[in-house]
């Protein structure tokens, strides 16, 4: 179905599932997964906000450490909770795109994609205003045509490299040594504030992770920083 869809063949129908979902698969396009310059770097992305209480008790500790994150809001949680949001970009987080709803983009129509986006874009800007063109496909799902839409609509795709697998909550030091085995330098870091199903998605181990692995790499000499200020630095790695 998934090989139909795309308008593959059968023998490319592994490589193709699997490209439409790896998140630092090239094939439908390029998408940012990795900071340009590489090097002691890390993003911070938190995906599925806003999210009550979370949301807030993790924006305490990337404050206490003096450290920028990269935020993928879900558009209906944002008409739910415009205040988190607000509380996210006072403290200079960058906020990006991750749709209205959270659909697998894969399974949806080009009008229904760009309603996606677009309902999401409308909600931030109803809460904050300007705010950074960077756009997550939920679960990393895409095809060419959710690259293009959303470069249509102006907005940059962004994907991952180190995944934190900490949507069930497992505890916080497994999450810890699950990011530190996959860390290459220049990483961009997968996590959760929210959960996708429903506000109020418990992440407290997620926050106590992050302060972890905020002491962990800032002792070894790393820089932590938010996505838009990564791409700035050099723009044709995006393009
Ligand atoms: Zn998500």
């Amino acid at each position: 179905m998934l090989a139909a869809f795309l308008g593959l063949g059968a023998v490319a129908t592994g490589s193709a599932a699997y490209q439409s979902m790896a998140p630092t698969g090239q094939w439908f396009g390029h998408t940012l997964a990795r900071l340009p310059s590489g090097g002691k770097r890390i993003a911070l992305t938190y995906d599925d906000g806003p999210n009550d209480a979370h949301t807030l008790q993790l924006l305490e500790v990337l404050a206490e450490h003096s450290v920028r994150a990269t935020f993928f809001m879900i558009g209906r949680y944002v008409r739910e909770r415009p205040d988190i949001v607000c509380e996210v970009a006072r403290a200079g987080h960058v906020v990006g795109n991750h749709t209205f709803t959270h659909p697998l983009l894969i399974f949806q129509s080009e009008e229904a994609t760009r309603a996606q986006l677009l309902d999401c874009r409308a909600a931030l800007h109803d809460a904050i205003g300007e705010h950074s063109n960077l756009f997550r496909p939920p679960f990393g799902g895409r095809r060419p045509a959710t690259l293009r839409i959303a470069r249509g609509l102006g907005m940059e795709p962004v994907m991952w490299n180190v995944t934190g697998y900490d949507w069930n909550a497992p505890p916080a030091v497994e999450i810890e040594k699950k990011v530190c085995r996959q860390m290459r330098g220049g990483d961009v870091i997968l996590l959760h504030d929210g959960g996708h199903k429903a506000m109020g998605a418990d992440r407290l181990q997620t926050v106590i992770a992050t302060d972890l692995l905020i002491r962990r790499y800032k002792d070894q000499g790393y820089e932590f920083v938010a996505v838009d200020t990564a791409v700035s630095h050099q723009p044709s790695a995006v393009r």
